[in-house]
């Protein structure tokens, strides 16, 4: 037996061990406990206290005024009052984390740790006040000190580490999982520059500028510059005996901690990401410098800290960057390296590690630390082989986020060769068993063998990171019940068969009630606390059923409909400001924002805007008055090196230009493309939805999280029947959402039919022939820049914008029917998709993680 195993050897918890995040505290004999330095009465008299009266707030904002910006009442701006009130609310937030990390230290509860490349958090002050139950305090003290609250939230720039769903999911994610009291840590990267600054150009390109988003320096972190790992690249592995290895050679860099800590709502819990940010390891490569190579030199330390340089803008698609690899591996190995030191500062023996461990990996990026986690145990820790496997594989559970074939990670072994030759070898021992082990199952199954092997055979191996997280994990889940379904039918199929359907689980994705209705939607959320009587709904979301009692009051519809009338002129205002343009808050508000992608198909809408545009100026003037108003609104980025999605922008774009001049639509039809995507511009949005529109091609859209925000919020759902769409609709009901399309168990038959039996647009669907023959025209500038765009449709139409497209319009005019003939009814079809909207908070999320995969309990913060 390794000695690792041996408890004996490790004796008990070790005293005064100090970390980061705390230490044991010493008992005397009796039991009690010592304080740890100095006075114990003037320690304590000098933790400012928690419960704050406006005077104290004031005090410590002019306080930072003062002596953290050197400022004065002078020459202090919005700027600097929103730092001065972030550094003075960060206070509260750092003594609850104390009093958390110190908990966890103590009490020794089994932690969750969710390995998240993203997170994309947005503002941190608003969520922070309110969640302190401070808001009121400071828009006072504020005020008192001539600014608006307002003013000094809407200074704070979002910090945007993150793509899409996908990353602001991790954010949901960490806020339910300190409201919840779950011991979650999140680990990140630091990116000196985060989601690109998106810009139109006059023409409808999309221009990209970079998000130095430090710049102004961020208060929500606390650099932890005693807090590192090192983190090798490249050298030479050497096998030994039993499957141990040297690793040895190559270059080491620094990964130093930055701790953001994440209050939970109404309570003390409040917990951390730490982002890790890459240093060179000794500043300067003595040797080039020695030898008179400055340049050199400094290119080493460059290379480095360009590790953490930039967030990759792929949302849904895999690019192969060696950067990329290196990224993912500096923050597993340097995540893993801190991980096993505080499971160290325990005393417990290293086979208890995956009682008091369980790791999430947030989709394939974080895989690597699998091979790592053997690496530690089996070169570092001296732990055979096979134990260490059954660590690793009782540590690790992987949450799949997309089927779709473009976006699984698939890393050359050349690459995995020169940068990670350890890991390698690790991986290349793994498949070898594993595959044995298929063959005993399968016997000849040479087929069922290549696809499940970790290895891709072809022109130049390839590691295949979905497989080896499916390998290495012992629960593997989808983000939506149709999604997990499909991921179990077909992706990882042979993965069902072989390891038992029971490894296999569903957790629908959430979104967290705090940020998307609390913080976005005042005038939604005052009114459902004042219907309910009280704010408990925001931390259990079923209450919201209660509104149903209310559903036919007038007054209450009433003042229903005033909130949304409310957020639509809030947003109106917002395009004035920004676009210049005026847009009628009384139109029908129909919104579609998320990441540009062909299989979202905001194609489809564009191109039922131009159709609704033809029939228009097809009517008569009379006939215009009887026309439902309608403000169509986009918004989202597109992937810089994706010029299909890119082209599909500059289409919003020219036609909204078009049909916005066109005396003909003047104020029934306006179209707008809003730049820069962003969580602080959806928070804007999704409150002022009437309708919004989630028409992914069935089958691709793994669940969505938007369509959830908007629903919330009381918007309606037009959708395909695809991801967290058709839970949606199990919940508020069908009668309350707009569906349409084909079935995803269509999907396959059409496409086959798409390649082999085309049938020409003009027949399938004359609505849709007549819009490429407008877009044709030239109407919207030169064909020849549409023509690519045209043509997807026309010859293969891989997302089945053709098949869908009557379907789609079909829905559209229920639409307009249901919004016009009976508002009064709409308004109830609102009251009720809100209502019945609790199963789609983050918090239940995040329960059923720790409850069936992770196996942990909640700890309660004194
Ligand atoms: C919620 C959210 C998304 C995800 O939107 P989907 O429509 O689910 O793809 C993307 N970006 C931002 C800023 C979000 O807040």
């Amino acid at each position: 037996m390794s000695k690792l195993f041996d408890t004996q050897a490790l004796g008990k918890p070790r005293r005064h061990v100090r970390s980061a995040t705390g230490y044991f505290p010493e008992t005397d004999a009796t039991g009690k406990e010592k304080w740890p330095r100095g006075d114990e009465e003037t320690w304590k008299a000098g933790l400012r206290s928690v419960d704050a009266d406006v005077n104290d707030i004031t005090k410590s904002i002019v306080h930072h005024i003062q002596t953290s910006l050197a400022r004065q009442a002078y020459n202090i701006d919005n700027l600097g009052a929103y730092q001065a009130t972030a550094l003075a609310a960060r206070e509260d937030l750092i003594i609850n984390w104390n009093q958390t990390q110190m908990t966890y230290t103590r009490k020794q509860p089994k932690r969750a740790y969710y390995l998240s490349l993203e997170f994309l958090m947005g503002r941190t002050l608003d969520n922070a006040l309110l969640n302190l139950g401070l808001k009121e305090k400071f828009e006072t003290g504020l005020d008192k000190l001539g600014f608006t609250l307002e003013d000094v939230l809407d200074s704070e720039r979002d910090a945007a580490l993150g793509n899409g769903g996908l990353g602001r999911l991790a954010a949901c994610y960490v806020d339910s999982g300190a409201t919840c009291e779950i011991p979650l840590w999140g680990y990140g990267l630091r990116y000196h520059y985060g989601m690109f600054q998106q810009l139109i150009a006059p023409d409808g390109s999309q221009l990209e500028a970079p998000d130095p988003w430090l710049d102004n320096s961020n208060p929500w972190e606390i650099p932890r510059l005693d807090v590192t790992a090192d983190v090798r690249f490249g050298g030479h592995a050497e096998k030994l005996d039993k499957g141990r290895g040297i690793w040895s050679g190559g270059q080491e860099v620094l990964a130093v901690a930055y701790d953001c800590p994440i209050p939970g709502s109404d309570t003390k819990s409040t917990n951390n990401i730490r982002f890790w940010s890459a240093r060179p390891r000794r500043g300067f490569d003595l040797q080039s410098f020695n030898a008179g190579d400055y340049d050199r030199a400094v290119e080493t330390s460059n290379s480095a800290a360009n590790i953490t340089n930039v967030l990759y803008p792929n949302d849904n698609h895999y690019a192969g960057k060696s950067l990329r690899l290196q990224q993912q591996y500096f923050w597993c190995a340097a995540s893993l390296s801190d991980i096993m030191r505080r499971f160290k500062n325990t005393g417990q023996p290293i086979s208890e590690f995956p009682n008091h461990v369980v790791i999430q990996l947030n989709d394939t990026h974080p895989t690597l630390a699998i091979p790592e986690l053997m690496r530690i145990l089996v070169d570092e820790e001296e732990v055979p082989w096979d134990d260490a496997w059954q660590i690793v594989t009782r540590t690790f559970a992987f949450t799949n986020h997309t089927v779709l074939p473009e976006a699984l990670e698939k890393w050359p072994v050349s690459l995995f060769q020169q940068l990670l030759p350890r890991h390698l070898q690790i991986i290349y021992d793994l498949n070898w068993t594993f595959l044995q082990s298929v063959e005993r199952k399968f016997p000849g199954d040479v087929d069922k063998m290549a696809r499940m092997s970790l290895i891709e055979e072809g022109h130049g191996q390839q590691i295949r990171m979905a497989n080896l997280a499916v390998l290495g994990s012992f629960k593997v889940n989808g983000v939506a019940e149709l999604h997990s379904e499909l991921v179990r039918t077909t992706i990882l199929k042979d993965f069902v068969d072989f390891f038992g359907v029971d490894k296999f689980r569903n957790v629908t994705n959430g979104i967290t009630p705090r940020r998307w209705l609390d913080q976005c939607n005042p005038a939604l959320s005052n009114l459902i606390t004042e219907t309910l009587g009280s704010r408990a709904w925001l931390k259990d979301l079923y209450l919201l059923k209660g509104l149903l009692e209310h559903e036919s009051d007038p007054t209450f519809q009433k003042k229903w409909a005033a909130a949304k009338a409310n957020n639509k002129e809030r947003l109106a205002k917002y395009i004035k400001n920004t676009l210049g343009v005026t847009v009628d808050s009384k139109a029908m508000f129909d919104i579609q924002v998320k990441r540009i992608h062909e299989y979202k198909r905001q194609s489809l809408n564009i191109l039922g805007v131009i159709h609704r545009y033809l029939t228009i100026k097809a009517m008569s003037p009379e006939e215009r008055t009887k026309v439902t108003p309608r403000v169509v609104l986009f918004a989202g980025k597109a992937a810089p090196g994706y010029w299909m999605a890119k082209l599909i922008i500059r289409l919003i774009v020219n036609v909204g230009k078009v049909i916005n001049a066109d005396p003909d639509a003047k104020g029934i039809l306006t179209v707008l493309f809003l730049p820069d995507y962003s969580v602080s511009l959806a928070e804007l949005l999704i409150p002022a939805s009437d309708i919004s529109e989630h028409i992914s091609t069935a089958g691709t859209e793994a669940s969505g999280t938007s369509n959830m925000k908007f629903c919330l919020n009381g918007g309606l759902l037009l959708g395909t029947v695809d991801g967290a769409n058709i839970e949606i609709a199990e919940e508020v009901g069908e009668e309350n959402v707009f569906f349409f399309g084909h079935l995803t168990p269509a999907v396959e038959e059409l496409r086959y039919q798409h390649r082999y039996h085309p049938m020409p647009v003009e027949k399938k669907s004359p609505a849709l022939a007549a819009v490429l023959e407008d877009i044709m025209s030239g109407r919207y500038g030169d064909a020849s820049i549409w023509e690519p765009f045209v043509n997807t449709i026309r010859q293969g139409d891989y997302y089945l914008i053709s098949d869908d497209f009557d379907s789609y319009l079909q829905a559209q005019k229920m639409v307009d029917e249901a919004y016009t003939k009976d508002p009064q009814q709409w308004i109830k079809k609102s009251i009720q998709t809100t209502a019945k909207m609790g199963k789609f908070s983050s918090d239940r999320a995040i329960m059923t993680y720790a409850e069936e995969i992770w196996n942990i309990e909640t700890l309660k913060i004194n």
